[in-house]
């Protein structure tokens, strides 16, 4: 038994649209953001990750950057797997042919059969033995620690970089899921059409996501503000890089329709929730995860819109990956919400 298990490897993937995290052994050893870095000549990987992300945006005629996953779906199959393997890479393979290698991949629940299969052979790439899916809300319900298993109706709110999932969860199925395109990547991109629109000043995706991170909010009026944040970007009208101050108060207002239209995808998840499980939902609340979760104001927001309670999960980045960790851990038990590879 212990000499099997000196030749035995498991991985929890979580395919993020922003981020992909690995848990070995119950500790993150990998996480990244979801990026690849290609030589556009040889098309060869030049990096993965972080590295590939501090290219981003810089790039020239030799060096292009793609970020696989788009509005939780895989965009470009052939980066998608690249950039799996390059992670698996950054961790090591133990010896490779006496390696038992088990994978746990967590997956957005819109990807299509083909989508599936790609990343089945993405794991076949890198020799896995043996490769099961898991759904994205299923996996963040665990990793909460929410009992799946359970006939209590559970709803989650994963906001991600490309999609906003509202899933509710009972007796270890999916019972309505309701998946929309705005979340972290759409707030990205209304703060830099607010900085063009109202400041003049051009700026790049990363610097609008550290505005988000900074001074983001929800709410017009917060208990706790930030202070205001310095934005450096290039003047519209003179060409010249220059430096402004932003509000909290002016993010806000830059978000305010992204954030509405999450809301009303929830209202309409709750809609569509029967009553039995809405009843268990009255009295348990709303679970908000993913890095959309650490948005200021947003549990506050979502909370008087349906009033119910919202709990923010700990660690929100890191819940998915936790959860798809924990089904690993015991596939036993919860092969009924793992999907295996002869089932795509
Ligand atoms: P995915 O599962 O799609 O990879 P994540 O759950 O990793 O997404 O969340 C990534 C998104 O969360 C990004 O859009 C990122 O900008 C956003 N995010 C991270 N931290 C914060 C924060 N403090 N406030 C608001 N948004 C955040
Ligand atoms: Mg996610």
């Amino acid at each position: 038994m212990k000499l099997f298990s000196l030749f035995k490897q498991e991985l929890a993937i979580d395919l993020g649209t922003a981020n992909t995290l690995i848990i070995q052994d119950g500790v993150v050893v990998v996480d990244e953001p979801s990026i690849v870095a290609y030589n556009r000549r040889s098309e060869e990987t030049i990096a993965v990750g972080r590295k590939a992300m501090q290219m981003h945006e810089k790039t020239h005629e030799e060096i292009k950057t793609i970020r696989p996953l788009k509005d939780g779906v895989i965009a470009d199959f052939k980066a998608a797997e690249n950039m799996i393997e390059g992670m698996i890479r950054m961790i090591g393979r133990k010896r490779r042919f006496f390696t038992h290698l088990k994978m746990v991949i967590c997956i957005p629940s819109g990807i299509t059969e083909v989508e599936k299969r790609a990343v089945f052979d993405s794991a076949d790439h890198v020799d896995s033995k043996e490769t099961y899916l898991i759904y994205e809300p299923m996996a963040a319900a665990l990793g909460i620690g929410l009992d799946v298993e359970e006939p209590i109706g559970n709803m989650i709110i994963d906001i991600g970089g490309g999609t906003t999932e509202i899933a509710v969860i009972a007796l270890s199925g999916i019972v309505t899921d309701q998946s929309i395109r705005i979340a972290g990547d759409e707030l990205t991109t209304d703060i830099m059409n607010y900085m063009k629109r109202q400041h003049n000043i051009l700026i790049g995706e990363r610097t609008a996501e550290q505005i988000k991170i900074h001074v983001g909010s929800a709410l017009p009026v917060l208990e706790d503000p930030p202070a205001d944040f310095a934005v450096n970007g290039r003047d519209l009208m003179t060409g010249i890089p220059k430096q402004i101050f932003v509000t909290y108060q002016e993010i806000a207002h830059a978000i305010d329709e992204s954030i509405t239209a999450i809301e009303e995808a929830v209202l309409r998840a709750l809609e569509a929730t029967p009553p039995e499980l809405a009843s268990d939902i009255y009295r348990t609340g709303l679970y908000l995860t993913g890095g959309g979760a650490l948005l200021r104001g947003l549990d506050k927001r979502i909370s008087s819109k349906t009033k119910l309670p919202v709990h923010v999960a700990e660690d929100p980045l890191r819940a998915v990956v936790r959860g798809t960790s924990a089904a690993l851990a015991d596939t036993d038990r919860y092969m009924p919400i793992l999907i295996p590879r002869g089932s795509v």
